[in-house]
């Protein structure tokens, strides 16, 4: 991520996710975007916010919610002994 990369972040403006270009960067970490649909700038709001999700919010919740599963499933099913 760089000076002027487009990003996705949450627009307060737009009410909505929208492109943003990177203003302003401390190291690796964006702090300021500005909206490329109204041109408002403000603090990088890592796309909170909103209620779409990004495609990586996505898989990671599909993703979470599979594990979720496998956990709740037990690997092996103990068998019914049954009494001799
Ligand atoms: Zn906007």
């Amino acid at each position: 991520m760089r000076l002027g990369d487009y990003i996705d972040d949450y627009c307060t403006r737009c009410k909505r996710t929208t492109d943003h270009a990177v203003v302003s960067m401390m190291k690796d970490d964006v702090l300021v975007t500005r909206c490329r649909t109204c041109d408002f700038e403000h603090k990088y709001k890592h796309n909170k916010g909103s209620k779409e999700m990004t495609k990586q919010q996505a898989f990671d919740k599909v993703l979470a919610s599979v594990m979720g599963q496998q956990a709740a499933t037990p690997e092996a099913k103990p068998k019914k002994r049954k009494k001799s």
